[in-house]
C-alpha cells in the first residue's frame, strides 16, 4: 500500500495536485482546463480513469476551471467542496449547477474528518486568505500494518499562519506549503501598491520568510526525522526565485539538523511523484528545478517508482 503525491501545476496561472493510493486518485484543485490536465496526467503516468474525486481548496480562478467541472460531470467524478464555495462556483460559470443537479457535489466542513475513498482520510484546515473560505488539508492513509499512518500536509494561498495550523501540520511525512514571494522582490516588482499590499497582507500569500518560520514551527512540533519532503508551492513568477525559496527552507532544515528533501513546484512541469511515508522506501530523485541539495541522497533512497519515470 502506498500514498503518492505529485504537483501537476502550481502558481497563479493554475493549480492542481494528484494524490494517489492503490485504490485510486484524488485531484486537489482543478485550476487547469481538461486538455492541460490530461497532458499533465500523461506526463506522470496517470489518467482520468484513476480519478475517484476532486477536492477544492477555494474558489479563486487559478484553482478551478468551469470546463473541467463539465468534464467531472461527464465522467461522473464527485467534487468535494465547502458549502460556502457554492456561490463562487455558481456565479462564475454554468457547470457547477449541472454538477449539483447530477448529485456529484459532496460538502465538507472543517470540524469533521472525512473519507475520500480508498482509506484516504482528510481533515480541512481553515486558512487566512482573501477568498473565504480557503482550506489546507491533512491527509492520512494507513500504508503499513504497524506504525502511524502516512501523512501529507498541504497549505497554499494563505497570508499568515497560526500556531494551530502548525500543530495541525505536525508529524507529517510530506509537507507541501506555499513559498510565494520574496518580500524585497515584491516591493521592487513595479506592481501597483494595491496588489503589493494585497499579496503581503494577512489575506494574501506567504513569503519565503513566513513559510520558513512555519516550517520551523512544524519541525519543532514533530517527531525528529519524520518529515522527509518539503514541496514549495505557488512560487510567484515575478517576485520569487527557486534559489531564494530553497535557501529559506534549507536554512531551517540545517538549524533543526533535519535531512529534508526540498522540491520547488513548477507552473509548467509536473512532478516529481513522491512517496509519502514508508520512509525506508523513499522517492525518486528531484528534477531540474527541484532542489535536492547536492549532497548524496540518503542511503535508503530508492529508484523512481515503477511507472512514474519522466
Ligand atoms: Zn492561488
Ligand atoms: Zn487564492
Amino acid at each position: 500500500m502506498t500514498l503518492r503525491f505529485t504537483v501537476l501545476a502550481s502558481g497563479s496561472s493554475g493549480n492542481a495536485s494528484l494524490i494517489q493510493t492503490d485504490a485510486g486518485a484524488v485531484l486537489l484543485d482543478i485550476g487547469l482546463g481538461p486538455r492541460q490536465l490530461t497532458e499533465r496526467f500523461a506526463a506522470v503516468g496517470a489518467s482520468w480513469e484513476q480519478i475517484a474525486a476532486v477536492l477544492l481548496t477555494h474558489t479563486h480562478g487559478d484553482h478551478w476551471s468551469d470546463r473541467t467541472l463539465g468534464l467531472l460531470r461527464r465522467r461522473q467524478i464527485p467534487l468535494y467542496c465547502h458549502p460556502l464555495h457554492h456561490p463562487g462556483l455558481l456565479g462564475n460559470g454554468q457547470q457547477f449547477q449541472r454538477l449539483l443537479d447530477a448529485g456529484l457535489v459532496r460538502d465538507f466542513d472543517a470540524s469533521r474528518d472525512f473519507d475520500l475513498g480508498g482509506g484516504l482520510r482528510c481533515r480541512a484546515l481553515a486558512l487566512s486568505h482573501d477568498c473565504q473560505p480557503t482550506f489546507g488539508f491533512r491527509f492520512e492513509k494507513q500504508v503499513a500494518l504497524f506504525g502511524p499512518p502516512a501523512a501529507l500536509g498541504y497549505a497554499a494561498d494563505l497570508g499568515c499562519w497560526s500556531p494551530a495550523l502548525a500543530a495541525a501540520l505536525a508529524d507529517v511525512d510530506l509537507l507541501a506549503i506555499e513559498f510565494n514571494h520574496d518580500v524585497g522582490l515584491e516591493y521592487a516588482s513595479g506592481r501597483s501598491a494595491q496588489l503589493i499590499y494585497r499579496v503581503l497582507g494577512d489575506g494574501g500569500h506567504l513569503s519565503n520568510a513566513q513559510a520558513a518560520a512555519l516550517l520551523e514551527d512544524i519541525l519543532r512540533r514533530s517527531t525528529p526525522g519524520r518529515l522527509r519532503h518539503v514541496v514549495q508551492l505557488h512560487l510567484s513568477r515575478d517576485c520569487n526565485r527557486v534559489s531564494l525559496a530553497q535557501e529559506a527552507a534549507r536554512v531551517v532544515a540545517q538549524a533543526a539538523n533535519q535531512e529534508l528533501q526540498i522540491h520547488s513546484a513548477s507552473q509548467h512541469r509536473p512532478g516529481p511523484t513522491l512517496l509519502v511515508g514508508n520512509s525506508t522506501r523513499s522517492v525518486r530523485p528531484a528534477r531540474r528545478t527541484s532542489s535536492t541539495p547536492r549532497r548524496r541522497a540518503a542511503p535508503t533512497a530508492a529508484p523512481w517508482l515503477p511507472g512514474f519515470e519522466p
